[in-house]
């Protein structure tokens, strides 16, 4: 994926620029939610699912770093991990989001051809909305079939152009053609769908069809769904599109982009069936509103939701058997330890209708009065159907306790109980024996489930790291790095200067680049001698801020790692504790631990010359090369004594 020819593509101060402009909250806050934290914000993780949040977003520093899943980063590692970008890709997508130009060099054949096949398929996405938007406004067929079709739902011309609606020609392959002259390749039209093709034949996949584009929380379009005008049974009424490498429809909810900042900041978020009933609710003025569009609700789409609020509604037309089929499904929000509360609408009153009819503060009225608790409301609607049947009572109660079990919340769980309790008429004590049950089974089937997919990674073969994992540095490389960059302008020394009455102050900086250049023992490792030597280079400026500079430096695996190392994730502080340093604040005592750092530091490096050496010695012996054996010999008996002297200074205790 890292393909150097698009960094060049980028002149350095455009990256500068974008880096400036890319402020880490307000980057993030486009798809958490951020709460104040003392001087930090914290939101759930978008990258592994928590129920608490620990995922912190530091302005003063630049940077996001999860405590539960260790990603951090800078603005541009956290579009990159997000959106699933290269990091010139993410670059671009910054300087979309703040308006700064990019001068591009036109970009080659072959630099075509290297772009994923994902930033491929969301390039033809793209392409085919606009194309069906423009055809419903500007073509015949698109306005007098699609547009009248709105127009006479009484859709307002602003609604339709914030959702990117269109029009798809009817007819064989109009839309594929097209496309394919403009230069799109056969290959993603059929990838994401758009075109159906096999040996020899194609076709368009949505011909005559009324087209909403499925827009991912970043607002690019994935998917399209395609309503049909026509009145024929044999044709499916709605359409998606396919599974696809860039739409994964458990994962995608229709709405979420235009809805997240109202979800956010009305801390709610309402959930309806239909494409339509969102646009309705929108023309309202009810824009936190999402839709499964067709899909039974499922975990990754609670949590799509979970990261802009913990309260969703759910909006029910009033069919009761279609009610009670879904239930089930909203065991699974529960579970998420959100809040449900379920709307059930008046009888023949759809989402759509209802909007239309109300308005928004009618509307917002109506569910304010109306919306129920998901316990009660099942509770209530199942009961109905026991009265006078014991058995069947009996499996109402099970089913609630069922419900009343998966959530994580201890205190809620006993509210609920309670409630339960009174509503069915059955003693608090059974129940709790009934939820302590379900408990016990569903941590069986849980642990059961984390067998199976162990076993199942167990035989999958590991990836290739793709970057410079940590793992490649050694333990005093990381540490040396993190008190270089962290404390690095601090005062360390005073020594005396010419003048005898004059003392010069030595920063950590300073000191510690010195003692490794002056033995010639810098690591090896490409990114270490990078930042030994861009640190090097910098000392001299003064107030620069070292962390600052390269946590949001530019090669982002700098950043990246200068973000691991500020979060300590890859200190073993037991190695600290152990030495008994750590009682006091390392910043402190820097005196005692910088030399010891450095100490350890061309410990571990000499050691591993000496292993090296120790190979040479005998590869020369095998070739019987005895003048080199004998410098080799040489070079280790020097070694040796510097180990010796280094044994001496820091202590048998604190080396191994
Ligand atoms: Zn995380």
């Amino acid at each position: 994926m890292n393909s150097p020819t698009f960094v060049t593509m980028i002149d350095h101060a455009t990256i500068e620029r974008i880096l400036d402009a890319a402020e880490i909250s307000d980057v993030v806050s486009d798809f958490v939610t951020l709460r104040k934290r003392g001087v930090n914000q914290l939101g759930l993780c978008p990258f592994h699912n928590e129920k608490t949040p620990s995922f912190t977003v530091s302005s003063a520093k630049g940077i996001f770093k999860c405590f539960g899943c260790g990603k951090g980063g800078n603005s541009v590692n956290f579009i990159m991990e997000h959106e699933n970008l290269t990091y010139p890709e993410a670059l671009k997508w910054l300087a979309r989001k703040y308006n700064i130009e990019i001068v591009e060099k036109e970009e080659t054949e072959e630099q075509k051809q290297q772009k994923d096949d994902r930033e491929s398929m969301m390039i033809v996405s793209s392409y085919a909305q606009k194309y069906f938007t423009r055809y419903l406004w500007e073509e015949n067929e698109g306005r007098t079939i699609g547009l009248s079709y709105f127009r006479e739902r009484n859709f307002r011309d602003d609604i339709l152009k914030k959702f990117d609606v269109g029009f798809a020609p009817d007819g064989k392959t109009p839309f594929t053609e097209a496309a394919q002259k403009e230069g799109y390749k056969i290959d993603f039209l059929e990838k994401t769908g758009l075109t159906i093709k096999r040996d020899d034949w194609m076709r368009d996949r949505f011909a005559g069809r009324i087209m909403f584009p499925i827009h991912n929380i970043a607002g690019r379009v994935i998917a399209f769904g395609g309503r049909i005008l026509k009145d024929d049974k044999k044709i499916a009424k709605y359409l998606n599109s396919p599974e696809s490498d860039i739409y994964h429809k458990s994962r995608v909810l229709y709405g979420i982009f235009q809805a997240k900042r109202e979800i956010s900041k009305t801390e709610k978020c309402y959930l309806v069936e239909g494409y339509t009933d969102v646009l309705s609710m929108h023309q309202a003025g009810i824009e936190n509103v999402v839709a499964s569009s067709g899909t039974a609700l499922t975990p990754d789409q609670i949590r799509l939701v979970k990261r802009f609020t913990p309260n969703i509604t759910i909006i029910y037309d009033g069919d009761e058997a279609g009610i009670k089929a879904s239930l089930r499904g909203i065991d699974l929000i529960l579970e998420e330890g959100m809040n449900v509360k379920v709307l059930l609408l008046p009888q023949g009153e759809d989402p759509d209708s209802f909007a239309k009819k109300m308005g928004a503060t009618k509307y917002l009225k109506y569910i304010e009065d109306n919306e129920a608790d998901f316990i009660q409301f099942k509770t209530r609607l199942l009961l109905k159907d026991t009265e006078n049947d014991p058995i069947k009572k009996a499996g109402l109660i099970s089913d609630v306790i069922r419900s009343v079990s998966v959530i994580p919340d201890t205190i809620t769980r006993s509210v609920y109980i309670k409630e339960c309790s009174r509503l069915l008429g059955v003693n608090e004590d059974i129940l709790y024996t009934e939820v302590r049950k379900q408990k016990t089974k569903q941590s069986e089937d849980f642990r059961k489930k984390e067998f199976r997919e162990k076993a199942k990674k167990a035989t999958a073969k590991p990836k290739p790291p793709e970057k410079i994992k940590p793992t490649q540095f050694l333990v005093e490389e990381l540490e040396y790095l993190r008190f270089l960059l962290k404390h690095c302008n601090a005062p360390l020394f005073e020594l005396e200067g010419d003048d005898e009455n004059e003392t010069e102050m030595i920063s950590v900086g300073e000191f510690m680049i010195q003692e490794l250049e002056a033995d010639d023992l810098v690591s090896e490792n490409p990114l270490f001698k990078k930042m030994f030597y861009e640190v090097s280079s910098i000392l001299d400026k003064e107030n620069i801020d070292t962390w600052k500079h390269f946590t949001q430096h530019p090669d982002s695996e700098i950043s990246q790692l200068a973000t691991d190392l500020l979060s300590e994730k890859y200190i073993e502080s037991k190695r600290w504790a152990k030495a008994g340093a750590f009682m006091e604040q390392e910043e402190d005592i820097l005196e005692v631990l910088i030399p010891k750092i450095i100490n350890e530091y061309k410990f571990r490096k000499i050691k591993i010359m000496q292993a090296e050496i120790e190979k040479q010695i005998n590869i020369e012996s095998d070739k019987k090369d005895y003048d080199k054996v004998f410098d080799l010999l040489n070079t280790m008996t020097n070694l040796k004594k510097v180990e010796k002297e280094f044994t001496d200074k820091l202590g048998s205790r604190a080396i191994n």
